[in-house]
């Protein structure tokens, strides 16, 4: 609706014929702003702009404070361009409460600008302060800018004259208000050519308006009332009086009032409306009663912007618009508003779905958030809330029966068609359940997301149920976070080394290095409790860059003691495999130490197997290319099928302590140990178990054909010193 450039509105706004002046050679308007920076746009865009022939002045205000005092000081003051959000969320519509009320001042136009579409005013609001005109600060464009003040100066203009002798002001103020309102146009046009016929004293249909688009689009009926009120929204062609359809037509393409018998006005609003206005009487109207009726019709026109915005605003305050869901902001006003019924509420979270974003591109990942959404939407019945609360949340309220971790499973089970991919896509979700909890939506999404962040921790691919215990334990992690990020930086993390054996000859073939978390304190914090934490919080990627130049520094030292042969292994986080640039990193720290590949592994657990397969594929291809042996941590302790392991090219299975030394442990003629090794034996596999901790563990894999151990019964973890001598002594 808007024109496309300055001039066109420019060509417009000349056209008119001048308001009668009072001498005044300006415009005094009041920007009212806690923002410098808007002061400054707001000179630049009104830069040299002239209305209705007078300069603009402006008067400047930084908070709702200073604003009283230059209200008071310069009684001439036409316009407000005023801030909702200052010292207060609602300093600036106490400020026009005070115009209003205490300077009881009616003509002064506000034209309140919002920063974000949350703040924009109540409806009600609007009407109860007489606000002319609302807009967000992105959309107070130069032209929309100019075009907001021009009406706002015309209708405080006219207003300030019919003040004196008028009684319809009052309507003109009911009426021009009501134009803000988001109900249908049709029944909102009615209304005003009602008040508008009851002011000049004619009958209900005695006023017709019509609207002309610069935009090419054939006039059309803008408002009326009574009978004629179903012409509302109709082009103009259709009119059945001939009359009324001619004075219209021809005031429009005449851009001139047309007076005969009946009464046709021209207005040419800024904006890309031209107006006319019929008016079914013959006797003459008067100076006054045409100003009303501008002020009527631009104000129309003004609205029908404003209805626009206003439904824009509330959408965009309140869905989201790529998957056409309720958003978080909705979401959480559903929360609190639930019926009793509806006692669970799911956070439902894309595992892996920055890789879908980031590694193929955000198009694909848009498709995969709209088959999802569908997809939930359709299994569920309408009862159920279905939201969209995080960039790859989705948010559930509904009853038990519905929302529950079987029936998220279920939704999941299938593969989903995205172009012609045929995807597979698991979730993980944190749920909670609502059954007489007193706590606000925002609370209880909180709680939400704290299942949610434990689950993605320990139990990716599934679903949990917030507990209390989960808040505490997640204040605590927030701790150890800081705490764990104060001590990487002031290098309290170190490695040990605790030694690979070969079973038959008790040789020494290489070590795993372990990370060691020593306070200031003396305290050793249990790499089983500070990892996942790092792991979360991202804070594993910098940590885990660190440990891998520190083992590479340590296996460089020793090779050059001689042991050509060494295997060091590092374990890799799933969030450090994940990282795009994980393989590059990697590589360039062993050319940098200038140690063989082949002296490297590293150790990966099953759940690094959550992630796109095809493209772990080619990762851990191009690892075992560049000559890096793998070995599949904790094996059988995962959820990883034979299927994927079949599709993992690895070197090495290692058979993990719960199976060697836990309460799984060994039996003669059957155990997961066994059976992991003859797998490894059929896939060619190479074998290490962990958490050798006697002479009989030892002797029954080596007899089960295990080639390697580790564990207690050799030796414990080393730090880089008490390792070194190890090897020495043997
Ligand atoms: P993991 O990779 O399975 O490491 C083996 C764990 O078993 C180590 O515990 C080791 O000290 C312990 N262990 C070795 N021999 C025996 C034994 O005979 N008996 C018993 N009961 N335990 C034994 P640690 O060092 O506490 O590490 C625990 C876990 O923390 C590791 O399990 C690994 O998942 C993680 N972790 C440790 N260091 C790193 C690291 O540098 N990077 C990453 N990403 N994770 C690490
Ligand atoms: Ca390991
Ligand atoms: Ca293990």
């Amino acid at each position: 609706m808007i024109p496309a450039s300055p001039d066109d509105v420019l060509v417009f706004i000349d056209e008119p014929e001048p308001l009668p002046t009072d001498g005044n050679p300006i415009w005094r308007v009041l920007i009212v702003d806690d923002e410098p920076d808007v002061h400054q746009a707001t000179l630049l865009a009104l830069k040299d702009v002239a209305i209705e022939g007078r300069q603009l002045e402006f008067v400047h205000a930084f908070s709702a404070a200073e604003a009283r005092d230059c209200l008071r000081q310069h009684r001439d003051l036409s316009v407000v361009l005023l801030d909702v959000v200052m010292e207060s969320n609602d300093a600036g519509l106490q400020l026009i409460g005070y115009v209003r009320n205490e300077l009881a001042n009616r003509a002064l136009r506000f034209i309140l600008r919002t920063g974000q579409p949350g703040y924009a005013p109540e409806i009600d609001t609007i009407r109860l302060y007489d606000i002319n005109d609302y807009k967000t600060k992105s959309e107070l464009t130069r032209v929309r800018l100019f075009t907001s003040l021009t009406v706002a100066i015309r209708s405080y203009w006219q207003i300030h004259q019919l003040e004196a002798n008028r009684r319809g002001l009052e309507l003109i103020v009911a009426a021009s208000t009501e134009l803000c309102k988001p109900r249908g146009l049709r029944r909102f046009a009615e209304g005003v050519v009602t008040q508008l016929c009851a002011l000049l004293r004619v009958s209900e249909e005695g006023v017709v308006c019509a609207a002309a688009e610069v935009s090419g689009v054939s006039p059309y009926v803008l408002a009326a009332a009574g009978r004629y009120s179903d012409w509302i929204g109709q082009p103009l062609t259709s009119i059945p009086d001939e009359r009324v359809r001619q004075d219209l037509t021809r005031t429009l393409a005449e851009r001139n009032h047309v007076l005969g018998e009946t009464t046709c006005l021209f207005f040419s609003v800024p904006g890309d409306h031209s107006l006319a206005a019929f008016v079914g009487v013959n006797h003459h109207i008067n100076e006054l009663d045409r100003n009303l009726l501008e002020v009527f019709c631009s104000n129309i026109s003004v609205a029908f912007e404003n209805t626009q915005l206003y439904q824009r605003i509330s959408t965009l305050a309140y869905e989201d618009l790529l998957l056409n869901l309720p958003n978080r902001n909705n979401f959480l006003a559903r929360i609190d508003q639930r019926p009793d019924h509806l006692d669970t509420l799911a956070l439902v979270d894309i595992d892996g779905f920055s890789d879908i974003n980031s590694i193929l591109d955000q198009d694909f990942g848009d498709a995969v958030l709209r088959v999802v959404a569908r997809r939930l939407r359709h299994a569920f019945t309408s009862q159920v809330v279905v939201a969209r609360v995080g960039s790859d949340v989705f948010g559930l309220l509904g009853s038990q029966s519905e929302v529950n971790p079987e029936r998220i499973t279920d939704v999941f089970s299938t593969p989903f068609d995205v172009g012609d991919e045929n995807l597979r896509v698991s979730v993980t979700s944190g749920l909670v359940r609502l059954d007489d909890s007193s706590l606000k939506g925002v609370e209880l999404l909180r709680n939400g997301s704290v299942a949610l962040k434990k689950a993605k921790t320990f139990s990716r691919g599934k679903a949990l149920y917030f507990e209390v215990a989960h808040a505490t334990a997640a204040r605590e992690r927030m701790l150890m976070l800081s705490r764990l990020r104060l001590a990487f930086s002031a290098e309290q993390l170190f490695l040990v080394y605790q030694p690979f054996i070969e079973l038959a000859s008790g040789r020494i073939v290489g070590a795993e290095a372990l990370l060691r978390w020593r306070t200031e304190q003396g305290e050793f914090i249990a790499p089983d409790s500070f990892i996942p934490v790092a792991e979360q919080s991202g804070l594993m990627v910098p940590i885990g860059d660190w440990l891998t130049l520190s083992a590479l520094q340590f296996l460089k030292r020793l090779v050059e003691l001689g042991h050509h042969d060494f295997r060091m292994a590092i374990n890799v986080s799933h969030v450090q495999f994940r990282e795009p640039d994980f393989v590059e990193k990697l590589l360039n720290a062993i050319d940098e130490h200038r140690v063989n590949p082949a002296n490297l592994e590293i150790e990966l657990t099953e759940s690094v197997a959550i992630d796109d397969i095809e493209l772990i594929g080619q990762k851990l291809a191009a690892v075992r290319a560049a000559g890096v042996a793998i070995a599949i941590d904790d094996f059988g302790t995962g959820y990883s099928s034979l299927n994927i392991l079949r599709k993992m090219n690895v070197d090495r299975l290692k058979i993990d302590r719960a199976f060697v030394s836990g309460e799984d442990s060994l039996h003669e003629d059957y155990s997961i140990a066994g059976m992991v090794l003859q797998l490894a034996g059929q896939l060619g596999l190479e074998s290490i178990a962990e958490g050798i901790e006697t002479q009989a563990q030892r002797d029954t894999l080596l007899s089960m054909g295990c080639r390697d151990g580790q564990g207690y019964f050799f030796s414990r973890p080393l730090t880089s010193e008490q390792f070194a001598a190890f090897l020495q002594d043997r």
